[in-house]
């Protein structure tokens, strides 16, 4: 087999998305699994649409998430370079002079008046697929030249063959078929000197030595295009795979100005979700494994990842599904890491002057078990810098007799405590129960709603330890 060599081919548009991650974490995992080698190209050639730092967003969120590109722009390999496409246009140049020398492709001077209005009406008679009428196809030389003398502008469109059928075994979708006669002469060099999309990706991928296409599915109809050119260049043609859509949960394609979906690897980034786990919730993003488990790292992803097990039908964006992954692997971080996830959430929304790193961390390491995501520390941790309020669940089993008796013992045993520590907090409230005899439920609910207001929370004992002796006090005597 060709040595396999991939390519994630984003324009420089705005942040990493989550379809494009998809998109490059399949090329990157198939090059992996391959030995083979994951390239990053920069298709910039829709001027308009750039914008400023899009292309070092895209290497940043790459390179987060531990997909690293083995060529590109910054780590270029001299053979392949360069890896922007603005800066290639001489190559596209010559292939396109070569085209129209062969007959192929052709000098097109329409004006974009011209064309409108040959379009209009093409409508008016009825035809729904509008398409270019030929005008500039049959210019003699004569014409060319004058044209080209009298400096007018023009674009190459290629001449599409009558009668042909494009067909190619998609990875994905298995055999797919085109008829030529379903397609218009096509614009493959704008006026401004700029090839098209078609164009250019036929180019890059034939001499890049791409050997496998991994792309969305929007890409599946301009397959035939690209193809032509393929053919009429006598190159030979990559194997593609079209991935399937990635849908919201009403089934539509996730639309980037769909704000209620964070969309954007920037967003999960800065809401603490570990790229880890962002990773591995992608890999099933139109992916499944042969094995029922579903929590994977990126090396054992590279080892098991297999393109026949690549979906067909649409994978649905799940957030509940990430937060329930995401929470796993907040699970397994080791103390220094789960810290350095969420300190700087609560840095960022409470003032921590007034407590030293031993109270915060017992403070944040009441919720590791259920944390999903970094910036929810936030709203967990509020009871502990609000005032003191009872809930009305809370003042149920305050009513409750058992909890007048629990109040008067604990404020005895906690006025006791010298060394306030979790430890001693346990004995005290030991002491109530064997001085008091009430047991299990009642003395721990008691003992909850009066020192937190609350009837749910985290672990009794570092609650009260970190509301602190002199507020218990304070909270059990009013
Ligand atoms: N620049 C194209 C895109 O961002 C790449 C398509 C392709 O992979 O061929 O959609």
């Amino acid at each position: 087999m060709k040595k396999v060599r991939v390519r994630y081919a984003p324009s420089p548009t705005g942040h990493l998305h989550i379809g494009n991650a998809r998109t490059a974490l399949f090329n990157y995992l198939f090059a992996k699994h391959h030995k083979g080698d994951f390239i990053l190209r920069i298709e910039d050639t829709d001027i308009e649409r750039n914008v400023e730092g899009g292309e070092e967003s895209q290497l940043q969120y790459l390179e987060w998430l531990g997909i690293s590109p083995d060529e590109s722009a910054q780590k270029p390999n001299p053979k392949y370079a360069p890896y922007r496409q603005m800066e290639r246009l001489d190559i596209y140049r010559k292939y396109i002079d070569e085209l129209i020398e062969y007959g192929y492709a052709y000098k097109c001077y329409c004006t974009s008046e011209e064309l409108d209005a040959d379009y209009q009406s093409q409508k008016e008679r009825g035809i729904a697929s509008t398409r270019y009428n030929r005008r500039c196809l049959n210019l003699s030389s004569e014409e060319i030249a004058l044209n080209d003398q009298q400096n007018k502008p023009y674009m190459v469109r290629i001449k599409v063959p009558e009668k042909e059928t494009y067909s190619f075994d998609d990875m994905i979708r298995g055999n797919v078929s085109f008829e030529s006669s379903d397609i218009g002469d096509w614009v493959a060099l704008k006026t401004n000197g700029i090839p098209t999309y078609n164009f250019a990706v036929v180019i890059d991928d034939h001499l890049m030595d791409i050997s496998h296409v991994f792309r969305g599915e929007e890409h599946l109809s301009n397959t035939p295009r690209q193809i032509m050119v393929y053919n009429m260049l006598d190159w030979e043609v990559p194997t593609f795979a079209h991935m399937t859509l990635i849908v919201n949960s009403e089934g539509k394609k996730l639309s980037k100005r769909d704000n209620s979906i964070m969309q954007f690897m920037s967003q999960y980034q800065e809401a603490g979700y570990l790229p880890e786990a962002m990773l591995n919730f992608m890999s099933l993003l139109g992916w499944s494994p042969e094995v029922e488990e579903e929590i994977f790292s990126k090396d054992e992803l590279i080892e098991i990842f297999d393109s026949n097990r690549l979906s067909k039908s649409p994978s649905m964006f799940d957030r509940d599904k990430l937060n329930w992954m995401s929470n796993k692997y907040i699970q397994k971080l080791d103390s220094n890491n789960y810290h350095d996830l969420v300190k700087p959430f609560l840095d960022k929304s409470y003032d921590l002057s007034g407590h030293d790193d031993d109270w915060v961390n017992t403070l944040v390491d009441l919720y590791q078990k259920q944390l999903q995501y970094g910036a929810e520390i936030v709203e967990l941790v509020k009871p502990f810098f609000s005032e003191f309020t009872m809930n009305e669940e809370a003042m149920e089993a305050f009513n409750e007799e058992s909890t007048a008796v629990v109040r008067e013992a604990l404020l005895i045993e906690v006025n006791t405590i010298e060394e306030w520590t979790t430890d001693n907090i346990k004995t005290a409230v030991n002491n109530v129960r064997d001085k008091t005899g009430i047991k299990g439920r009642p003395l721990f609910m008691g003992a909850r709603v009066l020192t937190t207001g609350l009837s749910h929370g985290p672990d009794l004992m570092n609650s009260i330890y970190l509301i602190g002796k002199t507020e218990i006090i304070k909270r059990l005597n009013e």
